[in-house]
């Protein structure tokens, strides 16, 4: 008889623990087992087959034939000067390179996770978005840079608490994945992270907002719009001229009366452009009288943009205005601004440095 074609490998980290109990079940173990495995993976953090030793024997040489324990890899590292921020490049197993970044604070340890490699939302300022898409990243390689951060934090006798799905990509076009990814962040027998303490950042995706308000998931959701009107927002985010406003803010009303959580709205002031009175008060019409906290970003200026942030003067006068309409808002500066910890600014600026890399065999 032939030998059955091989099945392709599993990566371990890829699994949610149902999805894992399933697989272990096929082979005839228990959720007992599952849960000793979970463990080991998402507690002590072994790092490979051989740690696995309080498992029996003919389970972990079951593993070791079939499933895969896959992290990314270091690529390339900074440390912004003021010593707070770590922003890594790390390597996938096809080459394709994304960026993880660390930020701690006040003994708070944050780290801001990539969902895709590259993005196909084409915002104009964005350095990601720039580079166009590549593909989704597996719950695993998400995973995978959660990992290398707590193995960094680890030495220091520091822990994550806050997960930022701000990174490279738009985790609504890659639902599956991140949301996989969020489970099995907050499995309380794993790395049972708090879920107000993960915030999804996503560029408007209408149906994955509508989605994750029906389905419950255990995220803040943080909605970037950068445009108050349809024209001024489509020339920023070219993607919005898919979902008009109209539509948008539908689906962020059913979110919040649904899901009873403020939604978060994100704008990077771009000096002259979107930093007007004209658009603050079209920012304050939309979203008066929702449940709504808007974070302001001055522009972190990139290769690809010509634009410049938005002065210090300009950001409180957007605010004032903002106020005038009972909305409360932040300033926030992007930390490790020193070390291109912009979204995408990194591997740009690795990849402007290098020769271009010979394209993978396939
Ligand atoms: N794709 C998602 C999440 C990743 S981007 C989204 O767009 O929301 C995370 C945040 O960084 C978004 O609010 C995005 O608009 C913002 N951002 C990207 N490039 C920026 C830049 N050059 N300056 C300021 N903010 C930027
Ligand atoms: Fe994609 Fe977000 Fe960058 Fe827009 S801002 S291109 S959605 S990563």
């Amino acid at each position: 008889m032939d030998a059955s074609p091989a099945l392709p490998l599993v990566n371990l980290y890829d699994l949610p623990r149902a999805a894992l109990g399933e697989l272990l079940g096929r082979w005839g173990y228990s959720a007992h087992y599952r849960d000793l495995l979970w463990t080991a993976l998402y507690r002590q953090q072994v790092e490979s087959f051989d740690a696995l030793t309080g498992l029996k024997p003919e389970l972990v040489a079951a593993l070791r034939e079939r499933t895969l324990l896959e992290r990314p890899t270091t690529h390339h590292e900074v440390f912004s000067s003021d010593g707070y921020t770590r922003k890594l490049l790390l390597r996938l197993r096809d080459g394709q390179t994304v960026e993880t970044v660390l930020m701690r604070f006040k003994g708070r340890a944050t780290v801001c996770l990539s969902t895709q490699a590259g993005c196909a939302m084409g915002c104009v300022f964005c350095a990601t978005g720039q580079m166009g898409f590549v593909r989704h990243l597996s719950p695993g390689e998400i995973i995978g840079q959660v990992l290398h951060v707590t193995r960094l934090l680890r030495e220091t006798n520091e822990t994550l608490r806050n997960v930022v799905l701000m990174g490279m990509g738009e985790p609504l076009h890659n639902y599956e994945g991140t949301l996989a990814a969020v489970d099995i962040l907050v499995d309380a027998l794993g790395l049972a992270l708090g879920p107000r303490f993960i915030t999804l950042s996503t560029v408007g995706v209408v149906p994955g907002i509508r989605r994750l308000a029906d389905e419950d998931r255990p995220v803040q959701l943080a909605v970037s719009l950068h445009g108050a009107t349809d024209a001024e927002r489509g020339a920023l985010v070219p993607a919005a001229r898919k979902w008009p406003l109209a539509e948008l803010m539908d689906a962020c009303r059913y979110y919040t009366d649904k899901r009873k959580r403020r939604i978060f709205y994100e704008w990077a002031l771009i000096s002259g452009r979107n930093d007007t009175p004209e658009q603050a008060h079209a920012l304050g019409a939309l979203l008066q009288g929702m449940d709504a906290h808007v974070n302001l970003i001055p522009l972190n200026p990139t290769v690809g943009y010509a634009e410049q942030p938005s002065g210090p003067d300009s950001v409180r006068a957007f605010q004032d205005i903002l106020a005038g309409y009972g909305l409360p808002s932040t300033v926030r500066q992007r930390r490790g601004i020193d070390i291109d910890a912009g979204c995408g600014q990194l591997k740009a600026a690795v990849e402007r440095t290098r020769p271009p890399r010979q394209p993978l065999a396939s």
